[in-house]
């Protein structure tokens, strides 16, 4: 499923924050609290928070408080920090919340139960980092790239033309290592996608990471870690391909009928 941008986008208009899903039991929504500790005092306007015209006259006052799942059997609580903003409008001031840091952190993609841990370690880094630090957030994101190549069973290394020494292979030479094979071609060309954004956001160039940028190597990785990690669940091309062709719905055929990805 792809990223719900409008529930990670920053700048909340109200103390809602969205109903982020929880970290601990997945199944429960994070609550704000009836009460928020405001500083009370101005702060400067942070750096990296490209802040609009009508929202920089009164400097922003700092918050923190503490999340609850709503689920009764988990009821896990989680601190939220950032800067709340004064909008001027014509006849009223309105607020706007920017969060700088959540941990854990909600999120933000939906990983398969198979994923390892050493890799969903990572992505639960990202998450955090996303609030953060966009660019970290972003190197985190690589660093899972390199791991799924490591799980595909990628070589890391190569031996140099004069066969002394090995070298390393670049992330790119990788991917294109993986496009031979047929079978992850596709995987491979999803892979590539989010190492070019990966390579804008960490070599700092002229086109600056946007947030919709890193939210599409979420979604790029999200689709990647389902084929790698689930390639038991259906996949939804082969699965419209064979209604269009039945044209109408599988009903009891379903049992009959191998949807899984790594199906013929
Ligand atoms: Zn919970």
């Amino acid at each position: 499923m792809p990223v719900d941008r409008g529930q990670f986008e920053n700048g909340y208009r109200s103390a809602s924050l969205g109903v982020w899903p929880c970290p601990r039991c997945k199944k429960g929504g994070l609550k704000v609290p009836n009460r928020w500790f405001l500083s009370g005092s101005n702060m400067d306007c942070p750096t990296g928070f490209a802040l609009p015209i009508n929202e920089t006259r009164l400097a922003p006052t700092s918050f923190v408080a503490l999340l609850q799942c709503d689920n009764d059997l988990c009821r896990f609580s989680v601190p939220v920090s950032g800067f709340q903003t004064h909008v001027d409008t014509e006849n009223t001031v309105a607020f706007r919340l920017y969060v700088q840091y959540v941990s854990p952190a909600p999120a933000i993609i939906k990983l398969p139960p198979q994923t390892p841990a050493i890799v969903s370690d990572q992505i639960a880094n990202a998450n955090v980092l996303f609030w953060v630090d966009k660019a970290a957030c972003m190197n985190r994101l690589r660093i899972v790239l390199e791991m799924l190549l490591d799980h595909l069973r990628i070589p890391k290394w190569q031996q140099s033309r004069t066969g002394k020494r090995r070298t390393r292979r670049t992330t790119h030479a990788r991917i294109d290592l993986l496009a031979k094979k047929p079978r992850y071609a596709m995987l491979a060309k999803l892979l590539l996608a989010a190492k070019w954004i990966g390579n804008a956001g960490s070599h700092n160039e002229e086109t600056s990471l946007t947030v919709d940028d890193v939210f599409d190597v979420f979604d790029l990785l999200e689709k990647v870690l389902i084929e790698v990690f689930d390639p038991s669940a259906p996949s939804p091309e082969k699965l419209a391909a064979i209604i269009n062709k039945k044209k109408r719905p599988l009903g009891r055929d379903r049992t009959t009928i191998q949807l899984s990805r790594t199906s013929p």
